[in-house]
């Protein structure tokens, strides 16, 4: 049987799978520039015996792994490649050796884990039918983001794939456990840079002066009912201010303010009309009061939206590799996530993987310096994802 297969497979390959993430782990990239990244994933492709891929958006990689009757079924399976800019504090052998560059968002471990998933596939490809799309993309963390880069170099043409599957760790979830969500699962993230001027002068002669720094506060509380009494409560919405810069002092008004926030919420239609209601208020306050106001809304990534048929296709098959036990529902997540673009595109389906072990003391969230995972999930995250896809072209 293809499952016990795979999963023999995965046992087999776990040692090897957690050596290609520690040497990820301790080679981190930043966005954009995984160059030595994607010579490594070229080089186990290669080793492996997968030579038909291609590079697209200068640092991402695409690959085939072809069964019997290639043509049937497509099936893409995705890893960034990302890290992050941050000092590792983990003492671990495998530590960071770039000073200020970490993966300290697990995409060492999605990496791994499709290579993992590859040399499981290329094994068993006298197993299935269809193809499997390895899809190795860069610059998760930045926008553009790699994925919208990745689908203008066409990734998702020649073949085009029904669906695409990805997989993230999930630090909250214990490691042995995997979290799907249908439908509307994590939010798009708009940058807001706001700037008030005003006329500053002296603390004491507010009379002469257009005070910035007040235009700014009435402008923050009032910006809240976007939020409160804009949005339909059926859709969550969240508008966050976590940078005010005035620089005046204790009694020197300052001539302009700056601010920065991000606006996040799950639906198309109302994230763009939110952000004319903002520039809106922001503009009508602030013109009120006497001042001016730049008011620019630098758009990230959309909203994720897992495919409801394709999801629940791969939360039965979960549960079928991993047992019921071990198949959590997620809630939604308000971060964002590039792989949303490839929604956009065709179904998609993105999942937790758990790399948590209170035990073992590892229990740090994602993007910060002591961030870890139990290895253990490595043999889950390959085997799952290879199981994932060969029962995704049954289907
Ligand atoms: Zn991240
Ligand atoms: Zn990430």
């Amino acid at each position: 049987m293809i499952k016990e297969r795979i999963k023999s497979l995965a046992q087999q390959y776990k040692s090897e799978i957690i050596a290609n993430r520690r040497h990820l782990h301790a080679n981190p990239e930043l966005s954009f520039q995984e160059f030595e990244t994607l010579a490594f994933v070229q080089e186990q492709l290669s080793k492996i015996g997968i030579t038909d891929y291609e590079v697209k958006a200068k640092t991402g990689i695409v690959a085939l792994i072809k069964g019997k009757n290639p043509d049937k079924k497509v099936i893409a399976l995705r890893g960034d490649m990302d890290a992050l800019p941050i000092i590792e504090q983990n003492d671990v052998s495998y530590k960071s050796t770039k000073p200020g560059v970490m993966h300290a968002c697990g995409h060492d471990v999605h990496t791994a884990s499709l290579l993992g998933a590859a040399q499981i596939l290329h094994e068993v490809r006298d197993g299935f039918e269809g193809t499997v799309k390895l899809v190795f993309q860069p610059g998760e963390e930045l926008i553009p983001g790699g994925a919208s880069l990745m689908i203008k170099d066409k990734a998702l043409e020649n073949p085009r794939p029904s669906g695409i599957i990805g997989q993230h760790v999930m630090p909250l979830i214990p490691v042995g456990k995997v979290g799907f969500r249908k439908g509307m699962y994590m939010a798009s993230a708009d940058e807001l840079y706001i700037t008030v001027k005003g006329k500053g002068g002296h603390g004491a002669m507010p009379e002469t002066l257009v005070d910035p720094v007040l235009i700014a506060s009435h402008m923050i509380v009032a910006l809240q009912q976007v939020v409160s009494r804009n949005a339909s409560p059926k859709i969550p919405s969240v508008l966050s201010f976590g940078r005010i810069e005035a620089l005046g002092a204790t009694n020197i008004i300052p001539n302009e303010v700056k601010i920065q926030g991000t606006f996040r919420t799950l639906n198309e239609e109302w994230r763009s009309k939110a952000h004319q209601h903002m520039v809106s208020i922001a503009k009508g306050i602030v013109e009120g009061m006497g001042g001016e106001v730049d008011f620019e809304v630098r758009v990230g990534y959309p909203f994720l939206k897992n495919a409801e048929e394709l999801t629940d296709r791969a939360q039965q098959a979960a549960i079928d590799y991993l047992g019921e036990e071990n198949v959590v529902d997620l809630d939604i997540w308000m971060a964002a996530e590039d792989f949303a673009y490839y929604t956009q595109e065709i179904d998609g389906c993105f999942y937790r993987l758990g790399t948590r072990n209170e035990a073992k003391g590892i229990i740090s969230g994602v993007h910060t310096p002591t961030f870890d995972i139990d290895e253990d999930a490595l043999e889950i995250g390959a085997g799952l994802m290879a199981f994932l896809a060969v029962k995704e072209l049954e289907s």
